[in-house]
């Protein structure tokens, strides 16, 4: 599993180095960048805590099938999870944040 950050997007607010558990993450001239790859485990922290959607999140073949990606657009409380899938069609899973700890 891994992530990409895309450097034009970013606007080098911070919140994924904050975010980031394992301190993979830093902001270098402004611009969130990777320190080691290798050792994301792909907890989508940083994604979450992303405003401009600028961090994307590979996903394996066994789940989202070879060359699918996923990113996640929020909306106040709501997470949106799109994967965009290598044959051009897109999937939206919504998620409301105040209710993904209920259970
Ligand atoms: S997915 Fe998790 S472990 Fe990987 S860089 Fe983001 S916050 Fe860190
Ligand atoms: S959270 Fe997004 S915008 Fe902010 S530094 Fe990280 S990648 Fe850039």
């Amino acid at each position: 599993m891994s992530i990409r950050i895309d450097k034009a997007n970013c606007i080098g607010c911070g919140s994924c180095v904050e975010a980031c558990p394992g301190n993979l993450i830093a902001l270098v001239d402004s611009k969130a960048e990777m320190k080691s790859i290798r050792d994301c485990w792909g907890c989508t922290a940083c994604m979450k805590e992303c405003p401009v959607s600028a961090i994307g999140y590979f996903l394996g073949v066994d789940i989202g099938g070879a060359g699918a990606t996923m990113h996640i657009e929020r909306e106040g409380s709501l997470y949106h999870w799109k994967v965009d899938f290598s044959d051009g069609t897109q999937k939206t899973i919504t998620v409301d944040r105040k209710n993904a700890n209920k259970y």
